[in-house]
Formats: C-alpha cells, structure tokens, sequence
C-alpha cells in the first residue's frame, strides 16, 4: 500500500469513529497515531523474512520424487513469494478452500522458515492431500517426476484460477486468413487467458508454433499450442560417453520433420493429404522455461533409460533461434534442476537448487551444498530455466 494512500484511509477512519463515538474520551490525532502504526506493521509483514531455504524434505516412503520436484518448485522465487505472501487468497474466483495450495503453502514455510536449527519438513500431509486429489499417484511405485510436476501445477492452477470456472471465452476465434504470426498469435494467447489466468501461467505458460508447409502448393499454415515446459528428445550419438549438448537437443526438437501423406493432416488449399514440412518454433517465451530431457523410451514391454551426457549451460542459454524470427537473443539462467540416478526400477530423484550462497544438493532429508562444476551429469532430467530480467518479455 502506498503511504499516501494509507495515510488519507486512515484519516478517514479516524474522523468517522470519532464523530460517531463523541463520548469516548480519545483525541482524532492519538487514535491516528495507533492506527496508522498497526497499518505499517502490517504492511512490513508482507515484505517476507526468510531463512536460506536449505532444508531437507523427509522421504515418507519412495517420495524423493516428490521431494526434488517441490525442492524445484521452492527455490521458483515467484511461485514461492506468491505463495509465502498468501496472494493466492485474494486472487482466486473459485469459491472452494484451495486445500491443495494451502498444504504446498504450509511445505513452502517450513522450508523457508528462519529457524536455523531446521533441518527437514514433513511433507506428508501435502501428499496426501495430493493424491487425494488425483488417485493415479496413490501406491509407493516409484512414480516420474516429470509428470508429477504437471500433475502438480495443473491442480494449484485450477484452485487458484482468476477466472470464473464457468466462465465462457468472449473472444471469437480469430480468422485467420488476414492476420500476421504474430497477430494470430496474440489472438490465440488471448483466448487461453481468458480462460485460465494463474501465477503458473504467468511463470511457466508459453506458446508453442507448429508450421506446416505443403509441397504441393506450398501453402503454409500454423497451428499454437500452450506449453508448461519442453519435451526434448536427446540425440543419438555413437558414443554415449561423449554425450550431446542442449543446444543439439533443441536443434532436434525444432528441426524441420517430412511427413508423409499417411502422417500428414490435410492441406486446406489442396483439400486433401499430401506430403507435408512441419516445424517447432517458441512463438511465447514463459518467464520459467522446464526443460524436460526424455531419457525414459517406451519401448514394447519396459521402459528403457538413456544416460548419455547432455551439458548444459548454467547462464545465457539463448533461445532466440528457436523463437521467432525477428526476436534476437532471449537469455536464461538456470536456477534448479532435478537428477535422476539409478534404473528405470530402482531410480532415486534429487534436486540441485541455487540460492544467495551458491549451489545446494537436496537429497531428501539431507541438504549439501555443491560448487558449480558438479552440476553437470548424465543424470539431468528437469533442468529450471529463469528468463534474465534485460530480456523483455515479449507478447
Ligand atoms: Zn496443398
């Protein structure tokens, strides 16, 4: 609250308790004073007091992937303040009590909180009130985190949507005929937010274009989709010790794919299937890029684990080429991410987060801090991306 705003509310306050209440024996400017110092200390209490965050997060049972991905989601700066400050309560449309919010709300403070003999949280009751909410995560199996971490920020998004859960989108579809990328672009964003408006779309939520290039007419059109984070697939190299790097995985991801008239949807202009160019380009960047390496491969009876080296960079990953054209460099820093050791059968997941003082390894209960040069591995599987505040956000 602004000071001059409260200094004219809380004089307002007073002229009115005092006109309606002459018989109390209390000066205008004594009840000004007493007010005027509760609304400041109020007000100070929203700037938040942390501890280093260097908390442990108590296994209750094959929970480590839990425990990496909320590791993650914690050191997430806005998720967290937005949660720490409670803004999720004046924001929300829905009228039932965010339960899931709360008990992530209540993790979040035991984690941050300023006790220094703190050494670990118990975060069961958030697991449970999670898999009450979606049954598919109840049994100990070990489970991916991967999909947790959608599971789990899809559930907060509904519970704390801005917009009206019945609420209908007034925005027409676009016609596309006449529109630019960009503009189409910004149509369809429009009628995605118009529906579902959260701090977790404000952080995570991109736009993904898909084009497609018929070689018959050459007729080119676009499809957009939302993305919470990008599924890379990992390129194969003919020595897996060598590894790849993240820049040769979003080469692959983005890479123009023939398809065949069988895999292609039909070309408009040629009113039927014909061979198609179809390519992947970052229309929206998010404030929070997840990347997501697939080292899991479904094969006919089991899972197969890839555990070739990918090397990332910790800053300036650039994202321009991947965006669209016109866009120029679009930097990120990495800020978390989450290994995966072990087999596909006896996995274990731990989270590397960054804070004031460097680099801390969480591995359920037990917190160490780590330098720099441990980060890379054959092991990463969610790496957490910040967009760098020079770089403007772009519509
Ligand atoms: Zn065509």
């Amino acid at each position: 609250m602004l000071r001059a705003q409260m200094d004219s509310s809380c004089q307002a306050l007073c002229r009115s308790l005092v006109s309606q209440n002459e018989n109390i024996d209390i000066s205008q400017s004594v009840l000004y004073t007493s007010l005027m110092g509760l609304l400041l200390v109020a007000d100070k209490e929203r700037e938040l007091t942390l501890g280093n965050g260097q908390v442990g997060l108590y296994n209750t049972g094959n929970t480590c992937f839990l425990n990496a991905i909320v590791q993650c989601l914690s050191h997430t700066q806005g998720l967290r303040d937005y949660c720490l400050n409670k803004t999720y309560l004046q924001n929300t449309c829905s009228s039932r009590v965010p339960e899931l919010m709360n008990e992530f709300t209540k993790v979040l403070e035991g984690l941050w909180c300023t006790d220094e003999g703190k050494r670990s949280v118990n975060p069961d009751r958030f697991y449970r009130v999670f898999k009450e909410a979606l049954p598919y995560f109840s049994g100990y199996s070990q489970q991916d985190a991967h999909e947790f971490l959608r599971f789990l920020l899809d559930r907060l998004h509904t519970e704390i949507n801005r917009r009206h859960p019945h609420h209908t989108a007034a925005t027409p579809e676009p016609s596309y005929t006449r529109l630019r990328i960009s503009e189409e672009a910004a149509a369809m964003w429009k009628r995605y937010v118009d529906k579902d408006d959260s701090i977790i779309v404000d952080l995570f939520s991109g736009q993904l274009r898909s084009s497609l290039h018929c070689s018959v007419c050459s007729h080119f059109s676009n499809t957009f989709d939302v993305f919470c984070d990008l599924s890379l697939p990992i390129p194969k190299t003919s020595d897996s010790r060598t590894g790849v790097t993240l820049g040769e995985c979003l080469d692959l991801f983005s890479h123009e794919e023939k398809l065949s008239k069988e895999n292609s949807p039909m070309c408009e202009t040629c009113n039927r299937c014909t061979e198609t160019t179809k390519s992947l380009t970052i229309q929206r960047f998010p404030k929070i890029l997840v990347i997501h390496l697939k080292r899991f491969t479904a094969l006919r009876y089991s899972i197969r684990k890839s555990t070739v080296p990918v090397s990332f960079p910790l800053t300036d990953l650039d994202l321009g080429p991947f965006g669209p054209s016109d866009c120029g460099a679009v930097l990120y820093d990495l800020y978390a991410l989450c290994d995966h050791t072990g087999t596909v059968s006896m996995g274990h997941y731990t989270a590397v987060c960054q804070d004031q003082d460097g680099w801390c390894c969480y591995n359920d209960s037990c917190v160490t801090q780590i330098s720099a040069d441990q980060l890379q591995s054959n092991q990463a599987y969610l790496l957490f991306y910040r967009l760098k505040n020079n770089t403007a956000s772009r519509k």
